[in-house]
């Protein structure tokens, strides 16, 4: 896991800022995505007023989160196989990436009443993850005949130019309203303009907190 300077996050994160407020994103929700990054890159955000962190990798999720001094609040954001689900239940507070029935009923098992939302396949490439949108509909039923808080939908967009993404996010922002959710989680450090201008309330953002990952 590679180490962060803070004082460097803290300059990226007032960068950060200004690029929101340009965009007229003054009420989104940032989740810090601290993946590859060690323990102190989630005290660096909390430090610089991001305690909503983002983290994809289960094995070093719970390798990283006994050294974070801080509380943060923890969204699980990487594709989750459902036998993760029991070790990582007591850190998670958001299961962000639910995307088929049985991790649904898993965690509804291991984190009774937890908040999750459904990840929606809005890439347009059949290899994304998330669920397909035509059986949405039944992922949000089973999760909420589960005990489930489904606080909203997230997607990722295709990794292209950023303008490439807007039909992607406009489709997800449009399934969050006719399913009267919360959140639509969608923006990275590539596309966040696009995704405010589109109705994103929470955008994840790694690079542009914490600068470029190196490869797993
Ligand atoms: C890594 C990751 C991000 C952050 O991406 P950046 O381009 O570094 O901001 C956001 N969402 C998901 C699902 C990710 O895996």
């Amino acid at each position: 896991m590679t180490p962060v300077d803070p004082t460097e996050v803290a300059n990226r994160a007032a960068a950060l800022r200004a690029r929101i407020a340009a965009a007229g994103g003054d009420d989104v929700t940032v989740v810090a995505v601290t993946k590859t990054f060690d323990a102190g890159a989630i005290d660096a955000a909390i430090a610089a007023g991001f305690n909503d962190v983002g983290e994809s990798y289960a094995q070093e999720t719970l390798a990283k989160l006994p050294d974070v001094t801080g509380t943060p609040r923890v969204h699980f954001i990487g594709q989750l196989q459902r036998n993760k689900v029991r070790r990582l239940a007591p850190h998670v507070d958001v299961w962000q990436s639910v995307d088929r029935p049985e991790l649904a009923s898993e965690i509804a098992n291991r984190a009774p009443n937890a908040r999750i939302m459904v990840q929606v396949d809005i890439s347009g490439e059949a290899t994304k993850a998330g669920v397909d949108p035509q059986d949405l509909a039944m992922l949000l039923d089973h999760s909420r005949e589960l005990g489930l808080e489904v606080i909203g939908l997230m997607g990722v967009a295709i990794l292209a130019e950023p303008e490439a993404a807007r039909p992607g996010f406009r489709r997800l922002r449009s399934l969050v309203d006719t399913h009267g959710l919360r959140h639509c989680c969608m923006g990275m450090t590539a596309d966040l303009e696009i995704a405010i201008d589109e109705g994103s309330t929470m955008i994840r953002v790694g690079t542009q907190l914490f600068g470029e990952r190196v490869q797993r």
